[in-house]
Formats: C-alpha cells, sequence, structure tokens
C-alpha cells in the first residue's frame, strides 16, 4: 500500500467510496482531496467493483445499506478479491449491527476495520483517512501466511535446532487475586524470520503431522521449567493441545510420563483444548479427557463462547474448567452483551461445578468485573504479558500477585 503522510501533512493515496447517497460520497471526497489524496464516490456496487479492479483504492469506505448489495457482501467479494485496502464501514443502522459488520470483516481478513456511525463528522474523515495503522499491514495472519511462509521442513528444522520455546503468562485468583498458575504459549525464534506466533505455525505443524513432535516438545519444556525452582512448587501450568492431538493414542501415557520424571503432580497441569476441537469429534474427545482425567490431569474447554458447539457437550465431556474466550473481556467495557456472556458463563460453570478463567483482562475495571460476577481466574495483559521462564520465575517472586 502507498498511503503515506509527507511533511506538510498531505497524505498519499486513493480513497473508493460507496455509498448510495451521493452526498455522504461527496463529503468524503473532500475531505480527502483537501488532505492530498485522490478521491473517487460510487453509489452502486457494479459501479465500484469496476472501479476497484481499474484503480486499486488504498482506502474504502462502505455504506452497509445499500439497495442492491449490502456491505456484509461486499466485504465477502472483497475477501475474495484478496484486497488490502484499509476498511472503514458506515451506517446509519446504529452500533450493535455495525459492530457486528465490523466482527465479520475481520472475519474475512481485514484486521482494524474502522466503524463510523452515521452522521459522521468530518474530524472523524480526516481521522480514517490518517490513519496508517487501519491498513492491511497490520493484519497478523496475512503477513504471516503471506510473507514468513513457513513450510512443514522448516518446522521441523526448527524442531530440531531447539528453536521452539515457551512464553508463561500468569493466571490468578479473584477476588484475592495471587498466583494460581501459568499458561505455557510457544514461540519460534526463527534464523531468517525473527520472533514467529504460534497462530503463523501451529496450522501448519498440524496439516503436516508435526504437531505431535511439536507438543511433546512443549510438554517436556514446561514440566522441566515448573519442576525448576520453588516459587512455582503446587502452582498450575496449563498447556495448550491441538485438535489433532485427540486422535494420538499415546498421548495421556507419554504426558504422565514427563509430569513423572519432571516431579509434578499430574492435578497442577491443565490441558487446553479448544471448543471447536472438542466438538468436532466428541468421541475421541471423551476417550482422550477421560483417559486424561483417570491419570489426573485436568481438562479445560479454551476459546469457550466462539465455537458452535452445544451446552450439552460441557455435560457430557469430563472438563474441569471453561476458559472464557478474550473477545469477551476485551469488548466487557463497551458491550453490555460481552458482560452478559462473561456473567452467564460463571453462573453455568458454577452449575456444573467447574472452574472459571476469564482472559484477555486488558484493564482494572475488567479485572474489577470478574469479582462481581465470582469468576474465580483471571489472565491478561492487566496482570501480565507472557513472558520468558526466568522472568514469570521473577515475576512470581516480586509481583504484588506473588503469595
Ligand atoms: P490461546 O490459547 O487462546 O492463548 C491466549 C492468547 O491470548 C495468547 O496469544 C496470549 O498471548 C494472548 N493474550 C493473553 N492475554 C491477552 C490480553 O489481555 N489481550 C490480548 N489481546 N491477548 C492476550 P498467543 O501466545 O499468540 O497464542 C495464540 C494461540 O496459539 C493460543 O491461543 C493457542 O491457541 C495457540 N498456542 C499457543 N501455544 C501453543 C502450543 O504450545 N500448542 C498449541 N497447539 N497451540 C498453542
Ligand atoms: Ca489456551
Ligand atoms: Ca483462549
Amino acid at each position: 500500500m502507498d498511503h503515506t503522510s509527507n511533511p506538510n501533512g498531505l497524505v498519499q493515496g486513493r480513497v473508493l467510496i460507496l455509498d448510495d447517497d451521493p452526498d455522504v460520497g461527496r463529503i468524503f471526497a473532500i475531505v480527502a482531496k483537501q488532505i492530498g489524496m485522490e478521491a473517487e464516490a460510487v453509489t452502486s456496487s457494479d459501479e465500484f467493483f469496476t472501479k476497484l479492479a481499474a484503480w486499486c483504492p488504498t482506502h474504502i469506505v462502505l455504506d452497509l445499506i445499500m439497495p442492491d448489495m449490502d456491505g456484509v457482501q461486499v466485504i465477502q467479494r472483497l475477501a475474495e478479491l484478496d484486497s488490502d485496502a484499509a476498511l472503514c464501514l458506515t451506517s446509519g443502522a446504529g452500533p450493535r449491527v455495525l459492530k457486528a459488520a465490523r466482527q465479520s470483516a475481520i472475519e474475512h481478513g481485514f484486521c482494524t476495520p474502522q466503524i463510523l456511525l452515521k452522521p459522521v463528522s468530518l474530524e472523524q474523515i480526516e481521522a480514517f483517512l490518517r490513519d496508517p495503522i487501519a491498513g492491511p499491514k497490520t493484519r497478523p495472519n496475512r503477513v504471516a501466511n503471506g510473507k514468513v511462509q513457513i513450510l512443514g521442513h522448516d518446522i521441523q528444522r526448527g524442531m530440531q535446532e531447539k528453536e521452539f520455546f515457551l512464553f508463561y503468562q500468569p493466571v490468578i485468583t479473584c477476588p484475592k487475586r495471587k498466583l494460581k498458575g501459568f499458561e505455557a504459549l510457544i514461540r519460534w525464534q526463527h534464523p531468517v524470520h525473527g520472533l514467529v506466533m504460534p497462530d503463523s505455525f501451529i496450522g501448519v505443524a498440524e496439516s503436516t503431522g508435526l504437531i505431535h513432535d511439536l507438543t511433546n516438545q512443549v510438554v517436556a519444556m514446561s514440566l522441566k521449567w515448573l519442576g525448576s525452582s520453588p516459587v512455582l512448587h503446587r502452582k498450575t501450568l496449563s498447556i495448550n493441545v491441538s485438535a489433532k492431538s485427540l486422535d494420538d493414542k499415546e498421548f495421556p501415557d507419554r504426558l504422565g510420563a514427563a509430569a513423572r520424571s519432571a516431579g509434578i503432580s499430574p492435578s497442577d497441569v491443565i490441558l487446553e483444548v479448544t471448543e471447536t476441537a472438542a466438538a468436532s469429534d466428541e468421541l475421541l474427545a471423551l476417550d482422550l479427557f477421560t483417559r486424561l482425567r483417570v491419570k489426573g490431569f485436568k481438562v479445560s474447554i479454551d476459546d469457550f463462547g466462539i465455537g458452535t458447539s452445544s451446552l450439552s457437550l460441557l455435560a457430557r465431556l469430563p472438563f474441569s474448567e471453561i476458559k472464557v474466550d478474550r473477545s469477551f473481556a476485551m469488548a466487557s467495557q463497551e458491550s453490555e452483551e460481552a458482560r452478559a456472556i462473561i456473567r452467564s458463563t460463571v453462573d453455568l460453570s458454577r452449575n456444573l461445578n467447574l472452574d472459571v478463567v476469564t482472559e484477555g483482562v486488558e484493564n482494572k475495571a475488567t479485572l474489577d468485573y470478574l469479582d462481581v460476577v465470582g469468576c474465580d481466574f483471571a489472565q491478561g495483559y492487566y496482570i501480565a504479558r507472557p513472558m520468558t521462564g526466568e522472568q514469570a520465575i521473577d515475576w512470581a517472586t516480586t509481583s504484588p500477585y506473588a503469595n
């Protein structure tokens, strides 16, 4: 994308506006031209896609409600066409609809679509046009999949070279706010790409059959770490387990052996499996989780609330913990719906006699809210970011949350 600000405050770039109200298009175009951009406003989706192909805009402004094709359909088409323009959605339909449309855009790969409730002010228009983070350069999955290009044999090499390591993020109790344990989060120190995040390679490891070896490394490294310092004694360790591990029949025995040799009690180890993974093959999940529970390990349903599974899954599978997806805590300040989901998940877990963790806690108000609704545990940037094993041990000794 070639929209950049130069020293006299002008912005280079091309903005394409689709709104069936020509006045709205005109206002956007005037603001864009004032700050040095080229601008075109169109009133139908046909014109929009013709112009898109010919002109490759750097910014797109989209009215959600159009007579011929609604904004969500336009977003789908844009994603299919692999548009990497910065996106701004506008509508008079109310904040809930706009937020839903933004979510849809995010799921189609637009990282930070802006939303503007009509009537839109000139300042808001200018802010969107000038804001460089609105663009797809910040679309992490795209950067990862498009540029980093992780291949299976690279993961294999990385495993041999011991390039994978773990960060640990604390989980604290509510309302006492004392350290309960840590979640292990994998990272890859890649010789060419630098630090690579799990979302960029876990999928590749799964599809190339390397995930079992990777999980083994994670299990070995994290259990060794947990056993390495007295401050971690009786702290819990949460390990993420991929959906693909459900059909790894050896997993419970290997985990049992690894815990024994590290001197860790299985009751301090929590395996986190996503809701979607557990739902994808319930019988496999039932067998695996039961075997893990029989050995004394705990099992947590991760990313709860964003999957499509039915509530009866929770009753049928032997979970010990529910982990509320981070998106709810992150939205809880402005969204009553997100708060309602946290509240009802806490109630649900009470009734099913499960522990409940809310992750994605980014501020004090959210943590205070978890006390009010009676959530057991909290995790998030407000408490601490994921950190190296050494830093985490230090944190467990010196932070205000240390026991
Ligand atoms: P997850 O299991 O849901 O892990 C939580 C993610 O949320 C982590 O991202 C963590 O850094 C991030 N996070 C924690 N607190 C906050 C917060 O307050 N705000 C925000 N915005 N984010 C927060 P990370 O480390 O990038 O991991 C992404 C995902 O990769 C994990 O999601 C998990 O599904 C997967 N993953 C990580 N490590 C492993 C692993 O060892 N094995 C497998 N199979 N998957 C892993
Ligand atoms: Ca997790
Ligand atoms: Ca999660």
